[in-house]
Parts: structure tokens; sequence; C-alpha cells
């Protein structure tokens, strides 16, 4: 006889761990959860990545989405902690004229959102972060974001799950390989341990969430993977105190500019983003290329990377670099992730396609998608992340 739950996430990356989260917070205590992963808990993208948590003002409801998520990890730190959660707040950092010009732009989005962000002349640049180059301009400090761990976050998550359900079941090593269907609606999963039945399925699968839609019959989600080179030095030699980003990193990453996830001749571009660490170590990153699955890494690209970090904080240039990894963030071919029902297949649901802001966006995303299973109003305007804008 098949096991019977009455709800299974896939995938206990940061988007999964934070769906069960928000599900055993607003769902009834007695409510039967099973969240399965093929790897570890945080093995994929979710423990491959960086932490920073980021607000982003480009229009109204971007702001609404990130701004809300990332308050949510505040609240998720005074209530529970353990995830080295560092308000550090953003410096963006230029260093041409042009890129100058993008700190009044982007100070402007702030306050148009009803927010605030400091520019910072070259002097006030050095008294909050000794260790840059002199010769930097200037930056503009933005004080609402900060970091976090992701692995130990993605255990915070589900340790808060438990307190408010204890049904829930957390099950790694547990690949699924088939969504059990008939007249249109989901029955359950088959997992590597046997069947079980759930009336309800969440797609929490990252770059896999393609992958599961088929196995569930049907069409391929338009989320590709997008790579990234990272490297982290030892402990306790960062020359910085706070999350660094080039401002051109809004461009690069968040732009509007058009992109082609499925070319495989891309060359790949960088710009850099370091973080530090809790242990005194400095993450840095972060390049972006399109090239399928491949998680090898890009020498040419993070060697980029690195020199521009260093030119910025010439320090790190005598920090060793004890390791380098590549992660593949789930890029969404409109660049907004899908959170809610799909519509070909009634009880499927999917939380996934959040690119490189699934850390800052985990705690909104568990949120919208519980109160849509549960039927009440959600926090924010949750009608742009619906999956059925993918619908054939
Ligand atoms: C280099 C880099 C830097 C980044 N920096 C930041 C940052 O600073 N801030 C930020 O907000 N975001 C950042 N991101 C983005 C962020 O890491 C991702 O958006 C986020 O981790 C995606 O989480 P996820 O849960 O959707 O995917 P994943 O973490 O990949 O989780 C999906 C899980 O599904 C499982 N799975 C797949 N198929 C199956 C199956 N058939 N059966 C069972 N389990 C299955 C996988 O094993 C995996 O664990 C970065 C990403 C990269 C690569």
């Amino acid at each position: 006889m098949a096991e019977t739950a009455d709800l299974i996430v896939v995938g206990g990356g940061i988007i999964g761990c934070a769906a069960v989260q928000h599900l055993a917070q607003l769902l009834p205590r007695s409510t039967r959860m099973v969240l399965c992963d093929r790897g570890a808990i945080a093995g994929a993208t979710s423990g491959s990545c960086m932490g920073h948590l980021m607000v982003t003002p480009d229009d109204a409801q971007e702001y609404a989405f990130t701004a809300r998520s990332v308050q949510l990890w505040r609240e998720l730190n005074e209530r529970h902690g353990g995830f080295d959660y560092n308000p550090t707040g953003a410096l963006y950092l230029a260093d041409d004229a042009a890129d100058i010009e993008l700190f009044a732009v982007l100070r402007q989005q702030f306050i148009d959102c009803g927010d605030r962000a400091d520019i910072l002349d070259a002097k006030q640049l050095r008294e909050l972060e000794p260790g840059l180059a002199f010769d930097l301009p200037g930056a503009l400090f933005y004080p609402g974001d900060g970091v976090v761990l992701p692995m130990l976050a993605c255990r915070a998550m589900l340790q808060e799950a438990r307190l408010h359900n204890p049904n829930v079941s957390v099950r790694p090593n547990c690949a699924i390989f088939g969504v059990r269907r008939a007249h249109g609606r989901v029955l359950g999963v088959d997992t590597a341990m046997g069947p079980i039945d759930a009336p309800i399925v969440v797609n929490a699968t990252g770059v896999w969430a393609p992958d599961l839609a088929e196995m569930a019959g049907q069409p391929r989600l338009p989320i590709y993977p997008r790579a990234g080179n990272l490297a982290i030095t030892g402990h306790h030699v960062t020359p910085i105190k706070t999350q660094l980003l080039e401002v051109s990193y809004i461009r690069f990453a968040h732009g509007t500019a058009k992109v082609d996830p499925t070319r495989t001749d891309d060359l790949g571009g960088h710009a850099v983003n370091m973080q530090p660490q809790t242990n005194g170590g400095c993450l840095i990153g972060s390049t972006r290329q399109f090239r399928g699955m491949d998680r090898t890494l890009n020498r040419e690209l993070l060697h980029r990377s690195l020199l521009r970090a260093q030119r910025y904080a010439p320090g790190l240039a005598a920090a060793p670099i004890v390791r380098t990894w590549v992660g593949l963030r789930p890029f969404s071919i409109d660049k907004h992730p899908l959170i809610g029902p799909w519509p070909g297949l009634e009880g499927m649901w999917i939380a996934a396609g959040h690119e490189g802001l699934g850390i800052s966006l985990a705690p909104i995303t568990g949120l919208l998608l519980a109160q849509q299973i549960a039927g009440v109003k959600t926090a924010i305007d949750h009608r742009p992340y619906l999956p059925a804008r993918f619908a054939p």
C-alpha cells in the first residue's frame, strides 16, 4: 500500500524549505507534509551560492516583493536565528563616470519606493570601509540589505516548520522519478523509497523544474541554468565589513538587457559582488553564463572577477583563496519566478525560477505559495508570478 500524505514538496533547496516553513505555519497542525530531495537538503544551488539579501527598487511591485521578503528574513532571525544573519547594508561601488551617474538613479528609485539610500563621498566611504582602494570616488549605501548563510537558513526554516507542525517529514536522498496522476489531477509521486499518495505536489526543484514538469506530463517550463563562478578566501582575512557590489551589477544581473538562455556560445560576463562572512572570510562572485548544466569552473571568467574584486579591495590580493566552485541559477525566461498553481494539472504547484535572487526571495515565495494553497489573501500582489503565464 502506498504511503499517504496531504502535501508533498519536491526539492529541499531554499525555496522548498521556505515553502514548508510557511505551509506549516498556515495550514492546520494535523497536515501531513513530506519534503523530498534526491540529495542533501541545500545540496544544489542553495548550497553553491552567495547569501546577499537584496532589496531591488526597479518598480513598486519589485520593491514590495524584495523588501517584504528581506523583512521576513529579519523576523525569522529574531524568532529563530542560527543562520549567520548579518544586516550589513549594501555598498554600491563605481570606478568610472558612467557608473557614478547610476548612484543618483538608484537612490531616486529607493526614494520613489518610500525608502532611502545615501550617496557617500570618498571620505565617507573610507570611514565606512577603510579596506577599500583610496582612489574610489564614492558609493551608494543602502542600509536595508543583509547577508545570510543559506545552508544554515534552510535548516532554520525546517526547524521552524516542525515547531508549528510535528507532521513535517523531511527526506533527503529521496528522488522523485514520477508524478502520479489521473483525470487531470495529481495523485502523488513515485519515489526511490516507494510511492506516496497526495492531492498536492509542489515543484520546488530549481533548475530541474522543467524535468519535474515533464515527469508530470506537462510541457517543459521555461527555466534555464545560468552558471556562476565563486571563490572564497580563508577565515579572518577579509578587508571588508559590508556587502559590496559594483553598481553596474544592477544593469548586468537585473536589467532589461535581452539574453538568450538557449545559446551555446555565450561567453558570459561578470560584475563583482563581495560578501563578508561571519568567520571573517570573503565570498567573491559573481559571473553569469548560459552553458547548460555544465558545472566546470570557467577560470578565465573567475579570474576577471577576482581582478575586479582586487581593484576595489586591494587587500584581497594577499588573501588565500581556499575554494572555488560553480552554482546554477534557475533563470526564468521573463526574469520573474513562477509561484502558484499550474493550470494544466490540478494539484500541481510551482515555486521555481528565481535566478540570482532566490535566497532574498525565499521567504516571500514560501508565504505567497502557502497563502494561495490555504486560500487566504496574499501579502502582496501575487499575480505577476503566476505560472499560468506560461501555460499553452
Ligand atoms: C553563483 C551564485 C550566486 C548567487 N547569489 C545569490 C545571492 O547573493 N542572493 C540571492 O538571493 N540569491 C543568490 N543566488 C540565487 C540562489 O542561489 C537561487 O535562486 C536559489 O538557491 C534557488 O533555490 P531553489 O530551492 O529553487 O533551487 P535548489 O537549491 O537547486 O533546490 C532544488 C532542489 O531540488 C532537488 N531536486 C531536483 N530534482 C529532483 C527530483 N527529481 N527529486 C527530488 N529532488 C529533486 C535538487 O536536488 C535540489 O536540492 C545565487 C546563485 C548562484 C549560482
